[in-house]
C-alpha cells in the first residue's frame, strides 16, 4: 500500500506494507495511508522516472 508522510516538510508519498511504520525519508513516525489522489501521484511520478532513466540510457 501506498503512505504519505505527514512530517513538515517532508510529505514523502512511498510504498510499504501494512507493517510499515515510518517514513523511509524522514525517519519519523508520522505517516498515513495515501489518498487515492496521492496514489495517483505516485505512480505518476515513478513513471515519469521511468521514462527519464529510458531516454538517458
Ligand atoms: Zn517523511
Amino acid at each position: 500500500m501506498i503512505f504519505c508522510c505527514q512530517t513538515k516538510c517532508c510529505h514523502f508519498l512511498f510504498q510499504g506494507s501494512d507493517r510499515t511504520t515510518t517514513c523511509p525519508d524522514c525517519g519519523k513516525k508520522n505517516i498515513r495511508p495515501a489518498t487515492r489522489e496521492e496514489r495517483i501521484a505516485y505512480f505518476h511520478q515513478r513513471t515519469e522516472a521511468l521514462v527519464r532513466a529510458r531516454h538517458s540510457g
